[in-house]
């Protein structure tokens, strides 16, 4: 499968935005966001564009890429939230919101989205007590998302739960850090989401 495997801190200065790709880089002065305010590239420090078009497109490749998607799975994601009765553009946050890559981030399992997604696929997660290996996944309410036993004494989630605690976790969920557990107690809303994003331009982007 295709994936990104270029420096992710460009992203975050193209965006211009920290996106929380690195883990616990991202809360230091190494930051690339804090050196560099600037896209990168030739032309990172010349005059922006804001066209219609351009600000559609870079909120679009804002959220992809802080949740870590490629193209066709983010269009995918947004097919299905246009499906479902409601305003898409909260849906489609809601979507990946609910995705258990992203569940177990906010957990505190792992510290990036990135981290969270290879733990899922190489089966150190269970859901209910049995392994899910689908990073896409969405969890539902009363789903309790875990870490396999065997799978706790591996460093980086150890690390990653000592470093959750500055994050916290969202109202939606709740974790035993002694258990390496967590419960869904409620499905994410928008309101939970609050990183600055503008979904309705990518409502608007998709629908040309
Ligand atoms: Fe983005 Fe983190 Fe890199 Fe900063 S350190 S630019 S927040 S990925």
């Amino acid at each position: 499968m295709a994936r990104y495997i270029d420096s992710v801190c460009r992203l975050c200065r193209r965006e211009n935005l920290k996106l929380f790709l690195k883990g616990e880089r991202c809360y230091t002065d190494k930051c690339a966001i804090e050196r560099r305010a600037y896209p990168p590239g030739q032309h990172g420090q010349g005059r922006p564009k804001f066209s219609e078009y351009s600000l559609q497109l870079r909120e679009k490749q804002k959220v992809k890429r802080m949740y870590g998607l490629l193209e066709n799975q983010f269009r995918r994601t947004f097919t299905e939230a246009a499906r479902v009765k409601g305003i898409t553009g909260e849906t489609l946050l809601v979507l990946l919101e609910r995705r258990l890559d992203n569940v177990t981030y906010r957990m505190g399992f792992a510290s990036s989205r990135a981290e969270a997604r290879s733990l899922v696929r190489h089966g150190h997660i269970l859901i209910n007590g049995k392994k899910v290996n689908i990073p896409s996944y969405a969890v539902r309410v009363g789903d309790v998302v875990s870490v396999k036993e065997p799978s706790r004494q591996i460093t980086r989630v150890v690390a990653a739960l000592e470093g959750a605690q500055r994050r916290g976790v969202p109202d939606w969920a709740e974790v035993d850090r002694e258990a390496f557990s967590g419960r869904v107690k409620i499905l994410p809303t928008r309101s939970d989401i609050t990183m600055p994003i503008n979904e309705k331009l990518i409502v608007e982007l998709y629908s040309k």
